[in-house]
This record gives structure tokens, C-alpha cells and sequence, in this order.
């Protein structure tokens, strides 16, 4: 008996230190850069946050770990910008590699935490991070303004029940350039498709996100993890050649495309 507790707490403190080196190992810095005209790349070697700057004030998607928030601060600075100056705080979605650091970053800016219904109870509970208090609460097509700038907020669920798409259009070079910033529609390891019965409508919200995503128009791709739209291969790009490497729609259709092949066939495993 005694032995099987022993067993346990080992388990646990393993799994505890799993999880520490993640957060750290995934909070490496990465150079800040400014990805097309006011979006700028603010986040970490794994985890993405977006700084969108407005002269009244700046939005910032993903506050990543709280491990991440120095990586994000010391990227805004570096950039010129000042991290007090953001004032509406958004989501990919409410899973504690994009949101844990919420609470750190409101309290540190006073900015408006602006989340998806769905994913809103998740950010006001302790269940991806802090509990951290939610300004407004979205729904599909609304519009997020400052400053002049407006992104549409897309719901598409399925990863998280209040998945959430940022859409709006950056300038650059006097031309508008489409910019999406997916929510991740992967399907984590252990997912139930089938019969689930905290979120029996999964499957048919994958299934409406992606006609969601495959009707969006997109110039510039982006995601919660820069593996998912090849930051680390795109960034060296930046600045040599005549175009933006960001500047990738068939970049965009085809990670769209694959998400939607790997849902399918977990799908088919599962009601198998
Ligand atoms: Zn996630």
C-alpha cells in the first residue's frame, strides 16, 4: 500500500517537472520581428503572441505562459514599443500554453481581456492558468477596434469550445494585405470525438470551422505556434528577398487542408 503511494507521488512530481521544462523549454526567447506593417511577432520559440500597434495603444493575441510574459515584455521593448501601452488583450484559445499568463499581463497593463464565449468561463476559472476577469465576452463576427485598426473575431471551435480566429487587413508598401491568425484546429492526443459528454457538439464544430477557415480569405498567415505557419523557416527569409515571406495564402490553405485530413481520420479511428 505504502509503496503505491510512493509510486504516485513519484509519478506526480515527474509529471510537475514534465510540465516545468515544457513552460521553460517553450519559453525560449525568439528574435522579436516586425511580421508586415503594424503586426508584429512578439512571442517565444514555441508559443506566438502578436502585437498589432495603434497610436491609440496596442492589441496583443497570446500572453502564452506566465513563464512566457518577461519573453513577450523584453520583445516589445525591444521593438521600441511600450508593453504598458497595451490595451486589449485577446486569444487564440483557452489552453494554458496561449492564456496561463492572462492574469500577469492584465495586471501589469490594465488591459481589456476580450475572450470567445465558450472559452470565457475557461479564462475566469483556474482551469488554464490564474483565474483572470474577462471585459467582454465575444461572439462570432465581432469586432475588436482601436486606434483606427479592426479585427474580426472568428469563432471557430472544436480545439477549445471558444476557438477563436483573428481576422483584419495590415498595410504595407501602401497595398492591404489580408491577415489571418488561426486558432489551431488540431486534435490533441486523447480527444473524443465520439460520444463525448462535456462537449458532445465537438465534431460538428471541427467540422464547421474548417468550411469557416477554408472560405477565409489570407495573405498573411499566422498561428498560435510558430511550427504551424514555419516561422523558424520563414524568419530567416525576412528582409533578403523581394517579398514577405509571410505573405504565404498557399501556405495557409494547405495547413487548413492537412488539419482537416488529421480530423477526419482520427474521426473515422474513433467511430470505428
Ligand atoms: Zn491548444
Amino acid at each position: 500500500m505504502r509503496l503505491r503511494w510512493v509510486v504516485v507521488a513519484l509519478y506526480a512530481v515527474g509529471q510537475l517537472g514534465a510540465q516545468t521544462n515544457t513552460r521553460l523549454e517553450w519559453s525560449q526567447p525568439f528574435p522579436p520581428h516586425k511580421v508586415i506593417g503594424n503586426v508584429y511577432y512578439v512571442g517565444s520559440s514555441s508559443l506566438s503572441s502578436f502585437l498589432i500597434t495603434t497610436p491609440e495603444g496596442h492589441i496583443l493575441i497570446n500572453s502564452s505562459f506566465e513563464e512566457t510574459v518577461p519573453v513577450i515584455r523584453a520583445g516589445v521593448e525591444k521593438l521600441g514599443f511600450r508593453f504598458g501601452d497595451i490595451k486589449i488583450l485577446l486569444a487564440s484559445h483557452a489552453h494554458g500554453d496561449h492564456v496561463a499568463g492572462h492574469a500577469l499581463v492584465r495586471e501589469l497593463t490594465g488591459a481589456q481581456v476580450m475572450v470567445m464565449q465558450g472559452d470565457d468561463d475557461v479564462i475566469r476559472s483556474s482551469r488554464a492558468g490564474k483565474p483572470c476577469k474577462v471585459d467582454r465576452v465575444l461572439h462570432d463576427g465581432d469586432e475588436v477596434k482601436l486606434g483606427g485598426v479592426t479585427l474580426t473575431a472568428r469563432h471557430t471551435p472544436g480545439h477549445t469550445k471558444g476557438a477563436t480566429t483573428w481576422t483584419f487587413t495590415a498595410e504595407e508598401g501602401g497595398r492591404p494585405y489580408k491577415v489571418v491568425v488561426h486558432s489551431s484546429t488540431s486534435v490533441n492526443p486523447g480527444y473524443r470525438l465520439v460520444n463525448n459528454r462535456d462537449y458532445p457538439e465537438i465534431a460538428a464544430n471541427y467540422q464547421r470551422s474548417f468550411r469557416v477557415l477554408k472560405a477565409l480569405e489570407c495573405d498573411v498567415f499566422l498561428a498560435p505556434h510558430g511550427a504551424q505557419y514555419g516561422l523558424a523557416e520563414k524568419f530567416p527569409k525576412l528582409g533578403r528577398g523581394a517579398s514577405n515571406p509571410f505573405i504565404d495564402p498557399a501556405g495557409y490553405r494547405a495547413f487548413v487542408a492537412s488539419q482537416e485530413a488529421t480530423f477526419l481520420e482520427k474521426l473515422a479511428e474513433q467511430k470505428r
